[in-house]
């Protein structure tokens, strides 16, 4: 167990066939070395600060394990994200075939723009804690002292 391990991925969808996307980012991610250790179960959450009508995500969580380093990882993220449907100029706020975030790589923190761990926002989103609860409710944030159980637990229960 190194440094960055383990590591906690938020997915979401909400263009096409999101699960089959769910399915080969898995896939796609074991072939390139990440060790899935769980999966969570898919949760529904409503497109909030999408275009209107934005249909309605598909998220879950994954946690694993990554030798490589955080930048090897988030490149390898991205090249799913595009394999996967989503064009390189996607714009914020709009609908998406697949989003992959890292949330969490064991005791990681990092400022940089291009790779801000532990992920921003995640404690004010419940389409990222509650997936992420369930399959790693006792996972340290670190800096914070606290659990991912301890932030679902603080979210506001209109967030749920
Ligand atoms: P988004 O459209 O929300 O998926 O944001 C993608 C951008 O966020 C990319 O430019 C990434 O380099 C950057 N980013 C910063 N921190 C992270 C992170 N922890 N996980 C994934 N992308 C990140």
């Amino acid at each position: 167990m190194t440094a960055f391990n383990p590591v906690l991925l938020s997915l979401g969808g909400n263009l096409g066939e999101t699960e089959a996307h769910f399915r080969q980012a898995q896939k796609l991610l074991s072939e390139q070395g990440f060790r899935i250790l769980k999966v969570s179960a898919v949760h529904h959450s409503h497109a909030v600060g999408c275009e209107p009508g934005a249909p309605d995500f598909l998220n879950i969580a994954i946690l694993g394990e990554w030798d490589g380093t955080p930048d090897e990882l988030l490149a390898l993220t991205q090249r799913i994200e595009a394999v996967e449907g989503r064009p390189n100029d996607h714009l914020k706020g709009r609908s998406r075939t697949l989003d992959i975030d890292i949330v969490l790589m064991g005791s990681l923190i990092s400022t940089e723009p291009r790779l801000l761990v532990p992920h921003p926002r995640f404690q004010d989103r419940g389409f990222v804690l509650v997936p992420s609860a369930e399959i790693a409710p006792d996972m340290s944030v670190p800096g914070t002292g606290k659990t991912i159980r301890d932030f679902l637990a603080r979210l506001p229960a209109d967030r749920e």
